[in-house]
């Protein structure tokens, strides 16, 4: 058993220089030999089950059911063609669930988790998909375990190991411990680390002696279940809106047909026609359609750089009127450059580019202390690690006070990692004789954890007037929006433990560094601003630091805006509840601040947005309406607690997947209320001329197949609706809002009314052009099929010219471009040609029960099926002065 070996020993079985790593040939080998790292899912669904499950449908059983009605009477043509509507029908379906599938699965490759690994002797960051038995994996808190590990070397690591044990409080691990018992069980196996549990503090490293299925996670759980299809709350509601006019649609359906009885029509057609017409009312796209716009719409997000984890996120985007953004990296480029140092009495700016500097004595003790208190590395131009960190290694080489030789000569044995509650770092070094603390922070906390300062070479008490000193100098630096970073130390003659270091330190002095905002975060801010959202910066820096750059970006206006973690904690929540409004700026707050940050805005009936990047972010990310993480900086925690990822870090990232969010959101109103005017329009038409006691102006075949043309790619193609920047000047949506406000609802009444209308007008005129009047006498077949023929173009041809007028609520479609979705002009021309296929061609002609049309009617069935669009047009004329909003 591995915890019983030496690690030795596991290297040697392994055959890997713990040091050096697999070599990256090897390591190819052994991928081929080993598979990919990944537990098995579920087996997929083939594309004929898909097929077969759309076929479980109460409607497809009706039609199926006509289906062979009308084959056991000998109509040949109408039993195909509603076969052929079923099996398209089902193919459409396929396709669409198969896209919208696919779409979530690219997402999902985007955000696998990586793993740092040692190989060629370089360190470097891969898909833990590629990890192989042998490889050398280094752990950081943040990161999930990525397979089994023998582990060699730990520094205060702690792992959470409840996927695995179900004991959620982190257990010790100790690189350093055998184990002899082999029937220790796995939460006291300390010397390992298991896959798919969680580093939560420290850094270990260990040598990869399981993958895949063979690891401890990988027996247990044979199969993954990664079936998590949860439905949108948006979704949620449209289904339920959809089974509500579904039952209205049979409703009238039934009506319809009980008249039709009354009125002695021919019982079969009527059947038939009662059947296709409820198949074609009612909405049972609705839900499938809103799944496919939403897959594209987060396809599209993650070309700009947002990952969106789960889909209702992208309905919620919509709505967010407060967005709390880190500031370091994200409204800041996280390149940070020390630019001033202060030792006792010794302020010096420190030059851009110039190396070979001279250092006072007291500064070399601060920049030593600074850059062994470091993990981070820079070479040849290229940093790893803490971009704070990176700044000192920099600082240390300009000053000829390297990592490299400083490290050779005072070896590090303890430390005491970074953590944004402490906002300290402390590490213990060899020094002399004996060993010496190095630790650097947030200068308030340095000074809390100081008792003596070094001035001029010699430890004096560090009285108030010095203290004064110090932090003159912190305001004086943060004023012109540097990061201030003090530094202290200690001698002691034993290894101290970590939680022994940060007392009774000797403070050296204090490092100034610049961090630039990032050029377009003040463009965002302004976008954001204008339409509603109120950006919030949240940081663990110095409030002067952060109130600088706030001002510069035009979050903040004053110093008032902004209130500090130590101020909040005095504050009761309702107290703070009350006044959150004022406040544009949380400096020094902690990860558990953002939480209360969070519900004091949620308290005031906003609609937050969070981002957070560390282990400890993950609560408030959770609860915040969009937890949004960073991508690059982010660790596995953060990014698993998420909605969102931002591949860019970048606050921009946030306003621009805002404005997605809006247009998607929008576009689904589209089609969704696209799908309702087609359908009301086919009910219209068919119950007003059973009302009127006219001949049905269209046959059961008639209707499906529009309905086919309809509901599919011109509804989707609405979906898909180039975006309008104008969505960025209105206030967020409420969340509460129906779906059918701002007259949404009444323009899918009014649409579905006037399709109706000019589909019973043109089969009136066709009557009539014929010379027949309706409800005198007798009507010859061939001038039913003529008149049946231009109500069947017109109800066609009318819901796809209609589509172009839901584009927009507001705007005329010259406005916005009739060509300008190349998708929808596609969707209606490939619509009108299927229509011209089937009139034209004369078996579909004799199969549908259509007369070809001569080309003055053409023109006048296209001209009625212009109406309803135009006609709506003028109505957005005029109610575009009413709805200035
Ligand atoms: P933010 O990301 O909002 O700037 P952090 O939590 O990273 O906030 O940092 C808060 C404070 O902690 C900083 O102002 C600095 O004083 C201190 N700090 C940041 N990084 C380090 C580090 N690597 N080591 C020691 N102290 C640090
Ligand atoms: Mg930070």
């Amino acid at each position: 058993m591995w915890f019983s070996k030496s690690p030795e020993d596991v290297f040697k079985e392994f055959g890997v220089n713990p040091a050096v790593g697999l070599t990256e040939a090897e390591a190819k080998q052994r991928l081929e030999k080993y598979g990919l790292n990944k537990l098995k899912g579920k087996p997929k669904k083939s594309i004929i089950a898909l097929f077969l499950s759309q076929l479980k449908d109460m409607l497809i059983y009706v039609l199926l059911a006509a289906t062979v009605i009308t084959f056991v009477i000998k109509e040949y043509a109408d039993a195909i063609i509603i076969l052929l509507v079923i099996i398209l029908n089902a193919v459409i379906g396929v396709v669409q669930e198969y896209k919208a599938e696919k779409a979530v699965e690219a997402l999902q490759k985007m955000t696998t988790p990586k793993s740092v690994v040692r190989r060629n002797g370089e360190t470097k960051e891969i898909n833990s998909e590629e990890i192989v038995p042998g490889d050398i994996v280094i752990l950081d808190a943040g990161r999930y375990v990525p397979a089994d590990l023998r582990l060699f070397d730990s520094a205060n690591l702690q792992i959470e190991e409840s996927a695995l044990t179900g004991e959620s409080v982190p257990s010790s691990k100790d690189a350093g411990k055998l184990l002899t018992d082999p029937k220790t069980s796995i939460g006291d196996k300390t010397n390992m680390a298991f896959q798919s549990t969680l580093t939560t503090y420290g850094r270990g490293e260990g040598v990869v002696v399981a993958t895949a299925m063979e690891t401890e996670i990988g027996k247990i759980a044979k199969i993954l279940d990664s079936d998590d299809n949860e439905m949108t709350p948006l979704q949620k509601r449209l289904e339920e809106l959809g089974k509500t006019l579904g039952f209205l649609a049979i409703g009238i359906c039934v009506l319809i047909f009980v008249i039709a009885l009354i009125q002695k029509r021919d019982l079969f057609e009527m059947f038939l026609t009662a059947i296709s017409l409820a198949v074609a009312a009612i909405p049972e796209g609705l839900a499938a359609i809103v799944a496919i716009v939403l897959a594209l719409g987060v396809t599209r997000m993650s070309k700009i750089n947002a990952i969106v984890k789960k889909l209702p996120a992208v309905e919620t985007l919509g709505s967010v009127n407060i967005i709390c953004s880190d500031k370091t990296g994200t409204l800041t480029q996280n390149k940070m450059t020390v630019v001033k140092q202060y030792t006792h009495n010794h302020l010096t700016d420190v030059p851009g580019t110039e190396e070979d500097l001279v250092a006072t004595p007291d500064e070399v003790e601060l920049i030593k202390s600074l850059v062994l208190c470091s993990d981070a590395t820079y070479e040849n131009g290229q940093g790893t690690g803490d971009p704070t960190e990176i700044a000192l290694i920099i600082l240390g080489d300009k000053y000829n006070l390297t990592r490299a030789a400083l490290n050779a000569e005072h070896k590090r044995v303890g430390e005491n990692p970074f953590d944004s509650d402490r906002k300290l770092m402390s590490t213990l070094n060899v020094e002399d004789e004996g060993y010496r603390v190095h630790t650097k922070g947030a200068i308030d906390n340095i000074l809390k954890i100081s008792t003596t300062a070094l001035v001029n070479g010699q430890i004096v008490p560090l009285t108030d007037e010095l203290k004064n000193d110090y932090l003159r100098i912190t305001e004086e630096m943060s004023d012109s929006a540097l990061r201030v970073l003090g530094v202290a130390f200690k001698d002691t003659d034993k290894i101290l433990p970590p939680q022994e270091m940060e007392k009774d330190l000797t403070i050296i002095g204090l490092v100034g560094m610049i961090d630039p905002p990032r050029l377009e975060v003040k463009a965002s801010i302004h976008e954001a601003k204008m339409a509603g959202i109120r950006p919030i910066m949240i940081t663990g820096d110095h409030k002067n630091t952060a109130v600088a750059i706030a001002k510069e970006l035009g979050i903040a206006e004053s110093i008032e805006q902004s209130i500090t973690g130590a101020e909040i904690d005095e504050l009761s929540d309702e107290a703070f509840a009350a006044n959150i409004n004022n406040y544009r700026v949380f400096a020094r707050v902690s990860p558990e601040h953002k939480v209360k940050i969070v519900r004091a805005f949620k308290a005031q009936g906003n609609i937050v947005s969070m981002t957070g990047d560390g282990v400890n972010d993950a609560p408030s990310l959770k609860f915040a309406d969009i937890g949004v993480a960073m991508g690059i900086t982010g660790t596995d925690v953060a990014k698993g607690a998420s909605d969102m990822i931002l591949t860019d870090d970048n606050f921009t990232t946030i306003v621009h997947a805002i404005e997605e969010g809006r247009n998607i959101y929008n576009n689904i109103k589209k089609s969704v209320i696209f799908l309702l005017s087609c359908n009301l329009g086919e009910v219209i038409t068919i119950f007003l001329s059973i009302l009127l006691n006219w001949p049905v102006p269209l046959l059961a075949t008639q209707i499906l197949w529009i309905n086919l043309i309809t509901d599919s790619l011109p509804a989707i193609a609405l979906g898909v609706d180039p975006g309008d920047h104008d969505v960025m000047k209105q206030k967020p949506r409420n969340p509460k809002q129906s779906f059918f406000a701002h007259g949404a609802g009444v323009r899918a009444v009014i649409g579905g009314i006037l399709i109706g209308i000019f589909t019973l007008v043109a089969f009136y005129y066709g009557l009539w052009e014929h010379g027949y009047q309706l409800g005198s006498g007798e009507i010859s077949e061939a001038a039913l099929a003529y008149a049946r023929t231009m109500s069947f173009v017109v109800l066609a041809a009318s819901q796809l010219f209609y589509s172009l007028s839901m584009r927009s609520s507001t705007k005329s479609i010259i406005k916005i471009g009739v060509f300008s979705n190349k998708f929808l002009i596609g969707a209606i021309i490939v619509g009108i040609l299927l229509q011209l296929v089937v009139i034209s061609i004369p078996p579909l002609a004799i199969a549908f029960g259509v007369h070809f049309l001569s080309l003055q009617d053409w023109l006048l069935v296209l001209g009625f099926a212009l109406i309803p669009l135009i006609v709506n047009e003028i109505i957005k004329l005029f109610t575009k002065r009413l709805e200035v909003q």
